[in-house]
């Protein structure tokens, strides 16, 4: 099937905020070819591209003079099963927890600890999306993207993906790679990782002695439904910076200030702190202005209520940094894609 595209598109349904700017041109990709097409249209046209997942870590802060492009691509596969180590390759356009959910019930492990995060497939590889221990590195086995300086696909290995805490050579180069399918190393009867925040304690609350990996899944599908707001009715992004990593010195000083400082030590000598942490002792959470502001039950997440704009949450977010700077000389970086 051809590329349909559409001029004058709101784009407040394809980004978690519900930010209701417009693009000045959007399509869906169901396939490499309509990748490419896009790619053409928007040369033709003069217009840059911009490709979106699920927009559930976009900051959106004015129109996008831009061909918009979603991916939609289907399609999950088996590539190799050698009765306990198994390769899967997922198209960009597939949901994430979905894909998550569709692994579990093949009795695959390693991607349960990453249960219940939004967007794509596509997506992933981008930020390195992590959580309760476990981050995509860990289990990538490869991915296809088109170079769109050359036209042409290229596959990548583990070692060249650059994979950083919240970060990636694709990251790093956002004009270049089109991300269009990923492939994961899965387990039958894998090691599980529960040593993370309460996953542990909430199994054994459960009476769950030998977890599988669907029980962990459970288990923190329900503490993310506990903690985190659900953008279909709350806007956000979830997570709006990431943990600062600073000196072991800074770390120690602002604990001889703060004794219940929430600080992890990193394997090179420095040391992550829990930004949410550092936000809420500000006094920031549950913070309100206008339309914008701080969840009252997780203040490293920043949402609109309903008509907030993304300038509005900007300027919040950039008040919160002076004074994170100001109160403790840290500097938080955000985590979502700014436009
Ligand atoms: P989008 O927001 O659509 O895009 C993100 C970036 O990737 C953009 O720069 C876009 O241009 C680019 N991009 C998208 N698809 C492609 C592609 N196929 N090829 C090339 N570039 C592409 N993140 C975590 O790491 N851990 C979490 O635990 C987590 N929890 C979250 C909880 C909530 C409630 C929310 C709202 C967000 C959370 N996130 C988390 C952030 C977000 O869900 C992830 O970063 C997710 O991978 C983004 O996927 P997406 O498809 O929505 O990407
Ligand atoms: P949490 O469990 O309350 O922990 C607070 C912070 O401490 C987290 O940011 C986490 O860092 C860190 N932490 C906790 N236990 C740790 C350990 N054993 N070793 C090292 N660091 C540890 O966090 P939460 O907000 O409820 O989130 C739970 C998980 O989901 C976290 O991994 C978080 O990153 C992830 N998450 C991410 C997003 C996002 O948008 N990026 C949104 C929601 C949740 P890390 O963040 O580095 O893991």
């Amino acid at each position: 099937m051809s590329l349909q595209v559409q001029p004058h598109v709101s784009l407040k349904p394809y980004n978690s905020f519900g930010f209701a700017v417009r693009a000045r041109a959007f399509a869906q990709a169901q396939d490499d070819g309509q990748v490419r097409a896009a790619l053409a249209y928007a040369q033709a046209q003069q217009l840059p591209l911009m490709v979106i997942g699920g927009g559930s870590n976009l900051l959106l802060t004015r129109d996008v003079e831009a061909l918009v492009l979603r991916m939609n691509s289907r399609g999950i596969r088996l590539l190799s099963d050698d009765g306990h180590q198994v390769v899967v390759e997922a198209e960009a356009g597939e949901s994430w927890h979905p894909f998550v959910q569709w692994t579990l019930e093949q009795g695959l492990a390693g991607l349960e600890n990453l249960s219940l995060i939004p967007g794509t497939v596509g997506a992933a590889p981008m930020q390195n999306i992590g959580a309760y221990g476990v981050e995509i590195k860990d289990v990538f086995a490869g991915l296809t993207a088109l170079d769109r300086h050359s036209g042409e696909l290229r596959e990548f290995a583990l070692e060249e993906c650059a994979f950083a805490y919240r970060g990636s050579l694709f990251k790093q180069h956002p004009e270049r790679w089109i991300i269009l399918r990923v492939r994961f190393h899965l387990q039958r009867g894998a090691v599980l990782k529960l040593n993370y925040g309460p996953v542990q304690q909430r199994l054994q609350e459960q009476g769950i002695s030998t977890p599988t990996a669907l029980d962990v899944s459970r288990v923190i599908c329900a503490i993310r439904q506990e903690k985190l707001p659900d953008p279909a009715v709350l806007g956000n992004a979830g997570s709006f910076f990431k943990n600062p990593v600073v000196s072991a010195e800074l770390a120690g000083q602002i604990k001889q200030q703060h004794p219940d400082l929430v600080a992890y030590a990193q394997t090179d000598g420095q040391v992550k702190l829990a930004a949410g942490w550092l936000i809420e002792r500000a006094g920031w959470k549950g913070f309100r202005d206008g339309d914008v502001g701080v969840h009252r039950l997780q203040a490293l997440v920043l949402v609109n209520y309903a008509n907030g704009t993304g300038q509005q949450l900007l300027a919040l977010a950039q008040r919160i940094q002076n004074d994170i700077a100001a109160r403790f000389a840290v500097h938080l970086e955000i985590e979502p894609n700014l436009y």
